[in-house]
């Protein structure tokens, strides 16, 4: 099968990460006799330096025309004085808006091999941890109206934070179809307490809970779910938010799993297009050295043959890989333990492509 593949390796371990994720396709296309063909464009502070802007006109194209979207991270302490309009991030906003990518898919698993290098006691996550963070990618705070004015003298700043029905209901029947699909427990996330999108976000769900009478739902508060989710993150199986709320939730569920360089990411539209990033950012403070976790980004492409390209073989080939690498006790520098073998970023990849 022949795909295309748009590439976004972005700043800062971008590049390092995502050369590994192409290396681990590049084995499975020999394996299985497919053919990926990749098309680089830059994203982020690497295209403000060249092109002034964070992505161009050309590059969205690309990002358009493709069967798939491949990113590494953007941004860094470089570009972060950049005017609102060309900041790097604008450009990741944009690609998720202009390809209608509204449901963006987080699984939050802990590989057994890495149960000392997750923060939480033994028995806290004795149980495991295995957990999907669907998040709504399009809406919310993000990207409604901003305004910074001067009122009486004083700089006051406003962030507004709309959502219509049909935004949430979108969302909705993706988390609970993702639900049916693994242990029909869902818990939605809002703030109903006191945000009035939050109010019509648990309306909409409350409905929707109607068609899926085999989903046990519940509704939480996203305080008490930040407390829980350390507490006790195992009485989770899918959770659905809102975009800021996932975005913040779902940095701290990465720890329950020793490393926020192991978590990947699926942002999916309502058609086959995928784009498909690990869920950290550029990591500034290790860009260039090597030393980065690609595990995020490789199972991020493995999340791609699953979900794009109906891809199950392969995509189990590259989770297995990796289970095996960890079980064989090679570890970056993010999660190794005493008496394992520490490797570089270029190094994992080669072992994951070598069980492939
Ligand atoms: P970050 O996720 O880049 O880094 C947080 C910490 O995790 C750092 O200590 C970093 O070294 C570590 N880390 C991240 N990925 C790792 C990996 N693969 N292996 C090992 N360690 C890893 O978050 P930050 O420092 O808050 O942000 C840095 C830049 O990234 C900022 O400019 C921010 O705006 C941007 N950002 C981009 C995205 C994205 O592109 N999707 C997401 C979040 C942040």
């Amino acid at each position: 099968m022949k795909k295309n593949i748009t590439v976004l390796n972005g700043d800062g371990i971008g590049p390092e990460i995502v050369r590994e994720a192409v290396k681990v396709l590049d084995r499975v296309a020999e394996k299985y006799g497919h053919g990926f063909v990749y098309t680089y464009v830059d994203i982020g502070g690497c295209s403000i330096d060249k092109y002034g802007v964070p992505i161009t006109d050309e590059g969205m194209k690309k990002c358009k025309e493709a069967d798939s979207v491949l990113l590494g991270a953007v941004g860094g302490p470089k570009w972060d004085s950049c005017p609102a309009e060309i900041r790097p991030e604008k450009a990741l906003l944009a690609v998720r808006k202009e390809l209608g990518l509204f449901a963006n898919l987080r699984p939050t698993k802990l590989f057994s091999q890495l149960s000392n290098a997750s923060p939480l006691k033994e028995s806290v996550i004795s149980k495991g941890i295995d957990l999907m963070i669907v998040r709504e990618l399009t809406g919310g705070v993000y990207f409604g109206k901003k305004e910074l004015k001067t009122v009486n003298g004083e700089e006051v700043a406003t962030d507004i934070m709309p959502y219509s029905v049909h935004e949430i209901e979108r969302i909705g029947r993706v988390a609970f179809e993702s639900a049916m699909k693994r242990n029909k427990k869902l818990a939605s996330v809002d703030k109903a307490n006191v945000l009035e999108t939050s109010r019509l976000w648990r309306k909409t769900m409350h409905r929707l809970a109607f068609e899926y009478p085999d989903v046990e739902y519940s509704d939480i508060l996203v305080d008490n779910t930040a407390m829980q989710l350390i507490k006790n993150p195992t009485q989770f199986d899918v959770i659905v938010t809102e975009n800021m709320f996932g975005d913040i939730l779902s940095d701290e569920a990465s720890m329950l799993t020793g490393s926020i360089g192991m978590m990947p990411s699926a942002s999916l539209s309502d058609g086959k297009l995928g784009m498909y990033e690990p869920i950290h950012g550029s990591a500034p403070d290790i860009a260039g050295m090597n030393i980065a976790n690609p595990i995020g980004t490789v199972m991020s492409v493995a999340m791609m043959l699953r979900y794009s390209f109906d891809m199950k073989d392969e995509a189990d080939d590259i989770e297995n890989a990796v289970n095996k690498v960890l079980d064989s006790g090679y570890r970056t520098a993010d999660i190794m333990q005493e008496g394992l073998i520490k490797v570089s970023t270029d190094k994992m990849g080669d072992l994951i492509a070598s069980e492939i």
